[in-house]
């Protein structure tokens, strides 16, 4: 069965669609998130938890995040961490910008466990455009950035972005952040080029990319 969102039923769009679409309760009333994990009723702000067999994100109360928080453990569910960190020396030049094949100024790239492959999408109108990353072009990145090699598997992204000067940046940012970007990109997207609503929800992420990141430290310190 399809999701009415639109997005396949159990994806984490779809999730995240029927979370956006959903009218805010007002502000006399409880409001009716629930932990997708034990149906215990959710603050607004709340952590996330990835089902790595059908990669669906769940809601999660505090105490079922806290469950699925350990990095190696063979479990099937892997909670989201908050960390944002940033490579203020990040080497990417525009022939690797292009070897991508993104058609805007931003993507993530995340490594699927259960896969064994990375995986690179963007937000577009039509949601998110997911394809394989080449092998190749992951290991010229990490040649010449070998600190990116701490984003962790299935939770979180590397957010590569090209701003109007044609400058590079890289962060790590949460795998359920990049998913409610795309959301609103989703959303707020008119005509040709996205039009002045996208445009300030793209701008309100960067700054709140900004805001979160601290740099991040080289492979083997502790965060
Ligand atoms: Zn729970
Ligand atoms: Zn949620």
């Amino acid at each position: 069965m399809s999701d009415p969102t639109g997005f396949p039923a159990g994806s984490p769009l779809a999730t995240l669609r029927r979370i956006s679409t959903r009218p805010r309760p007002a502000a006399n009333e409880v409001p009716e998130e629930r932990c997708d994990m034990c149906a215990e009723p959710v603050p607004e702000e709340h952590g996330h938890v990835v089902d790595l067999n059908s990669r669906r994100l769940m809601c999660s109360c505090r105490g079922c995040y806290l469950l699925f928080t350990a990095d190696n453990a063979e479990l099937r569910f892997r909670a989201v961490p908050d960390r944002y960190l940033h490579f203020p020396g990040f080497v990417f030049t525009t022939a690797d910008w292009d070897s991508l094949q993104i058609p805007v100024g931003l993507a993530f790239c995340f490594r699927n466990s259960v896969q064994k492959e990375m995986v690179v999408f963007y937000p577009s109108p039509a949601g998110a455009t997911e394809s394989d990353l080449p092998m190749a072009a992951w290991e010229t990145m990490l040649a010449s950035n070998p600190d990116l090699a701490q984003v962790r598997d299935d939770v979180e992204a590397l957010l590569v972005h090209r701003n109007d000067d044609g400058e590079f940046s890289c962060h790590i940012v949460p795998i359920d952040a990049c998913y409610a970007l795309v959301g609103t990109m989703r959303n707020t997207w008119r005509g040709f080029d996205g039009g002045q609503e996208a445009r300030a929800a793209l701008a309100d992420f960067f700054d709140d990319v900004d805001r979160r990141s601290r740099p991040a430290k080289p492979v083997g310190d502790a965060q």
